[in-house]
């Protein structure tokens, strides 16, 4: 079988003939094949403006456009671009079927590239195929945005957002995800952290889809939690279980801080000094020697263990399984959290 006959049974370019295949100079060190392709007779142009077939204005010098490699050939097809005089646009460029506006690659290519780039890296993608990183990115970055013109954004009720750490020097990327029960996606990323960021996402997301929002998840970020705030305050914010405990964790450890010193100035024997774990970790994590010296502790009136107390009542929330008691006992649980943070500042 000949490349044009597979080319002509691979794409759909009814109004272009491809003429020669010949070989042409190295490319990034390949051989490449060179593919003539020509209006087919009597064919007209279309402009890129308004879609419609126009009279021929002049022609451009001939142009590559680089397709899906085959047997270790980079293959490129040469044409020569026409403009029409459209009566209503004016001179433009013709469209042609295998390529979009001023992509160097084929659509075929691209989309054979982008599809690569889910299984390996942009870096790998680009040695297997003798291509450059940079065609690998536009290739990703065309079917991201080909996906998010036709993305379903009806019947989201749920979502989370979350920062991610993307460079070194504190540089991050706000994401939110759709995390309802019959889908859980990525819907959309901001550079920054900021309340600016993600106030974006909710300008982005538009006030018809808001309403319909029933959960939003975060962390205790105070940018996000203001921004939900004002733009989604009848859904129920969740807040994550870690950033809960990780606050309740620093807040413990500050009141032992300000006892170990306490204890030092009133002369008392130092036993709050190199226990920081142990109040901190899980019971059923801790060691032989870490649960003796609980137990010891535990007996001292320290409000160190106050706050421990208090932190391991505070750990059942998560275990309810029926709403109606998580409610019933959310009072004495928001009591709980009030009085360990505020013990500590
Ligand atoms: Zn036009």
């Amino acid at each position: 079988m000949r490349l044009k006959t597979i080319l002509n049974q691979t794409l759909n370019c009814k109004s272009f003939v491809f003429k020669k295949c010949r070989s042409g100079s190295p490319v990034r060190e390949c051989p490449t094949i060179e593919v003539e392709v020509v209006p087919r007779k009597g064919s007209k142009a279309i402009c890129s403006g308004c879609n419609q077939a126009r009279p021929g204005y002049d022609s451009l010098s001939p142009r590559h456009f680089e397709h899906i490699p085959i047997w270790g050939f980079l293959v490129f097809f040469v044409y020569a671009l026409r403009r029409v005089d459209c009566p209503e646009c004016g001179v433009k460029v013709e469209v042609v079927p295998w390529a979009k506006g001023k992509n160097q690659l084929t659509e075929s290519y691209s989309w054979f590239l982008a599809n690569w780039a889910k299984r390996l890296s942009w870096n790998e993608v680009g040695e297997c195929f003798r291509t450059t990183w940079h065609h690998v990115f536009n290739s990703v970055k065309m079917a991201v945005e080909w996906g998010r013109e036709r993305m379903d954004l009806s019947n989201i009720s749920a979502i989370g957002v979350d920062e991610v750490l993307w460079h070194r020097g504190h540089k991050y990327l706000t994401v939110v995800y759709q995390i309802d029960h019959h889908c859980k996606r990525l819907l959309w990323i901001g550079k920054d952290r900021k309340a600016e960021t993600f106030q974006k996402f909710f300008e982005w997301f538009e006030e018809k889809r808001i309403k319909k929002l029933k959960f939003i998840c975060s962390d205790m970020w105070k940018a996000y939690m203001n921004v939900i705030a004002i733009n989604a305050g009848s859904a129920l914010h969740i807040l994550d279980r870690f950033h809960i405990m990780a606050h309740i964790s620093k807040a413990i450890n500050r009141v032992r801080n300000q006892e170990v010193k306490k204890l030092k100035n009133d002369g008392e024997q130092p036993i709050l000094k190199k226990c920081k774990w142990i109040f901190l970790k899980r019971p059923e994590n801790l060691t032989v020697s870490q649960e003796q010296k609980l137990a010891e502790l535990l007996k001292q009136n320290l409000k160190t263990v106050k706050s421990y107390l208090l932190k391991e009542d505070f750990q059942r929330l998560w275990d309810y399984v029926s709403p109606y008691w998580a409610i019933l006992t959310s009072t004495s649980r928001e009591i709980i959290l009030l009085r360990i943070t505020t013990a500590a500042y």
